[in-house]
């Protein structure tokens, strides 16, 4: 059934070449589209917004709805198997302490590269207040919505919400970590128990998990040209002209982020995890041109789990625990632009933090990275809350919507690299799979 790659070029090589195609294009295309009108507002031409709303911009969608799709029966179906694959509560606990502590120590490190970065380069001062009070106000709806929902997120209802009510509810509204914790529960129980009954219920979930996978190689194969169309659209449209004002900002983000990607995760995979750093590049590449193009840990899942089953060569069961968890819990990229903003809006706003608050708005940011939703934006509400906290007002954020998307392109790839790094460094010294002996066959009969 078409199970061969297709001959030609390999995916990630049409990847990239379809990731250059979309950006130029619509490098090209956003000049040749717009033209200054009357009032000296951009105005959009009647064919590239057609070629936007009715080209490029269903194909992206259509492909991100494909990717999303999948999310919820590979969450739920990874995460049981992965559990029940690891097996003895022992071997359970020390990989999951693993991952915690990787979790942990190397968010702490994004962030505090982050703040070290702001406080060294200082984006904050000396922007005009004039170019701020229009990008305040362009955005200062939305930044007003984005306010609201963060004050509300008080880290007590963040914390009760990884346990849901209702499961299904939690996957309706899109609550990962409530999935993933029922799944969790779900897994260990079933490990524990191992009847027929649940051994017959596991070949039944690694049936759904064999599925979501081969459909997500499927889906895969229209990367190429859902990533063109998705680079395409948002260029064509916006152009790269937001970024000028807060040039500064988006410099000290995206540099401070490029150090973690380059040179914190090579040194780590190398380290802690035995591998070659270009060789771990090379494999993850699709994963970090997906979650570039996608701005979603979510929506990357179902490729970071083909790349950490088929490409590794890690422990299934490893990849498969660490890479579910850490869509939605290890988010390093964006525990380091959290704490970025948050000082550039200190800054902006003449507060003065000390030491300590500075201190204090590390372990938020850490702990805004587990929390974060792995949607695009997702850590705008908790920028909002931690904002709240220290006194600086949170319809700041409005003054940086304008350049968040491109930013988020650029963390979602070291949220999902981190999965892929968590894998290989978690891996290190855990006994590979039992060739072909999947744990869900053993009391088959
Ligand atoms: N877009 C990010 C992700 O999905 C979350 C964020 O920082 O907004 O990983």
């Amino acid at each position: 059934m078409g199970g061969s790659e297709g001959r030609g070029l390999a995916l990630h090589t049409k990847m990239l070449l379809g990731f250059l195609a979309g950006a130029v294009a619509g490098a090209i295309a956003f000049p040749l589209g717009h033209a200054t009108g009357a009032d000296g507002a951009l105005v959009q031409a009647g064919w590239l917004t057609a070629l936007i709303t009715y080209v490029t911009g269903p194909v992206g969608q259509v492909f991100l709805h494909l990717l999303f799709m999948l999310v919820l029966p590979l969450v739920f179906s990874a995460l049981v198997l992965g559990v029940v694959e690891i097996g003895d509560p022992k071997s359970l606990g020390r990989i999951g302490l693993k991952t915690l502590g990787f979790i942990l120590s190397v968010s702490a490190l994004a962030v505090l590269l982050g703040l070290l970065a702001v406080n060294l380069f200082k984006p904050g001062a000396g922007i005009d207040a004039g170019v701020a009070e229009a990008l305040m106000q362009q955005s200062a709806g939305q930044a007003g919505e984005i306010a609201a929902k963060g004050q509300q997120a008080s880290a007590l209802a963040v914390l009760m919400g990884i346990v849901p009510r209702n499961v299904l509810a939690a996957g309706v509204e899109g609550n990962l970590i409530g999935v993933m914790f029922f799944a969790l529960m779900f897994g260990v129980a079933a490990a524990v128990l191992r009847t027929p009954g649940v051994n017959a219920f596991l070949a039944a979930v690694q049936g759904v998990y064999d599925i979501s996978i081969k459909l997500i190689q499927w889906v895969i194969r229209l990367a190429p040209y859902a990533v063109a169309a998705l680079l395409f659209s948002l260029i064509a449209a916006r152009g790269l002209g937001a970024l000028i004002p807060l040039g500064k900002f988006v410099l000290v983000a995206v540099g401070a982020l490029a150090v973690h990607l380059f040179v914190v995760f090579p040194i780590l995979v190398r380290v802690f995890g035995g591998m070659s750093p270009l060789d771990f590049f090379r494999r993850a590449q699709p994963a970090m041109l997906t979650a570039f193009s996608t701005s979603s840990s979510s929506a990357t899942l179902p490729t970071t789990l083909k790349i950490a089953e088929e490409n590794l060569g890690t422990p299934r069961r490893i990849g498969r625990f660490v890479c579910t968890l850490g869509a939605t819990a290890n988010m390093n990229g964006t525990a380091l632009f959290e704490g970025v903003t948050v000082l550039f809006l200190a800054q902006f706003f003449g507060v003065e933090l000390s030491l300590a608050q500075q201190l204090l708005v590390l372990l938020m940011c850490v702990l805004g990275g587990i929390g974060a939703a792995g949607v695009p934006g997702g850590s705008l509400p908790v920028i909002a809350s931690i904002l709240v906290m220290f006194g600086i007002p949170a319809e700041g954020i409005a003054l940086i919507l304008g350049v968040d998307r491109f930013i988020d392109m650029c963390r979602t790839v070291v949220n999902v690299t981190g999965d892929l790094v968590g894998t290989v460094v978690v891996s290190r010294g855990e006994a590979p799979d039992p060739p072909e002996a999947p744990a869900v066959e053993a009391g088959q009969g």
